[in-house]
């Protein structure tokens, strides 16, 4: 399996806006993410789908 995929979002903490924070936890599912806000966003479009953007 390879994941050779751009990565939408963040992948290191230096690379957050300004005010994001690096962990966050989704609104779903309470798994914590890291990535940031971008982070949780590709989150919630491929886990799920069907509640749309939080
Ligand atoms: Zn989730």
């Amino acid at each position: 399996m390879t994941d050779d995929r751009p990565h939408p979002h963040p992948l290191r903490p230096q690379d957050l806006e300004p005010g994001d924070h690096w962990a966050r936890t989704c609104p779903h599912c309470h798994t914590v993410i890291q990535g940031g806000r971008a982070g949780v966003a590709a989150h919630i479009t491929v886990v799920h789908p069907e509640e749309g953007p939080a």
